[in-house]
């Protein structure tokens, strides 16, 4: 029997580990994430790229741990506002704003405007104690709507309006969701190579 590799992800947050675990449910791994292990230091999201954030998570975590890790990072790119929220979504209002302070601030910075295309994008690093790792990037692109709309969801999704379903994000069931969004993508990439990720993972400890 082939043994059962660990895979730490980088976070604290119950739904994301066990959504992972649905995800990888039929491949020879553990997951565990970072409730498994004792205090460790958290690691400052200051990249200017949601490449650079994942991997500065994943890679640090591998490190202190000793295990491979896997970290995501994701957020709204505005073309009208030069890529923000981009890297700042979560604190787009300050450093304690909820989804709803960010939400109406992009509102805000959006009246008037009549370019509202803008790209959600999600960014998954897996690493391995010596640094090295891989990256998988889910896309998806739509327009700011002009008014909120919709109750499901979080963050943005009131105000991401994605023109193929002729909704909002926040109208969309999570499945309907999934299928089109830049974490699904993301995460549907990650799980079509995850043969070659753990053969690769494998090699490099
Ligand atoms: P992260 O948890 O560091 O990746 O930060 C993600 C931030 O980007 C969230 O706090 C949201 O503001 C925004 N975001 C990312 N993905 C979504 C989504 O699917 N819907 C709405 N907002 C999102």
């Amino acid at each position: 029997m082939t043994e059962r590799q660990w895979l730490v992800l980088a976070s604290r947050n119950a739904g994301k580990t066990g959504e992972l675990r649905e995800l990888l449910k039929d491949f020879p791994i553990e997951i565990k994430n970072l409730d498994d292990f004792g205090p460790i230091p958290p690691v400052e999201e200051d990249g200017t790229t949601f490449d650079e954030n994942a991997y500065k998570k994943a890679a640090f975590t591998a490190k202190v741990l000793g295990l491979p890790t896997l970290a995501d990072d994701s957020g709204l790119k505005v073309d009208a506002l030069g890529g923000l929220p981009g890297v700042h979504s979560a604190r787009y209002a300050g450093p304690n704003a909820s989804d709803t302070d960010n939400s109406a601030k992009l509102w805000r910075e959006m009246k008037g405007k009549t370019n509202r295309t803008a790209t959600f994008v999600c960014v998954i690093s897996i690493a391995v104690p010596s640094g090295m790792a891989l990256t998988y990037e889910g896309r998806c692109e739509g327009l700011i709507a002009e008014a909120p709309a919709g109750e499901n969801g979080f963050g943005y999704d009131p105000l991401f309006y994605y023109p193929p379903l002729n909704r909002t994000f926040a109208q969309l069931s999570l499945e309907e969701k999934n299928q089109v969004s830049h974490r699904g993508k993301a995460m549907a990439q990650l799980k079509e190579e995850f043969n070659q990720a753990l053969t690769w993972i494998r090699q490099k400890l």
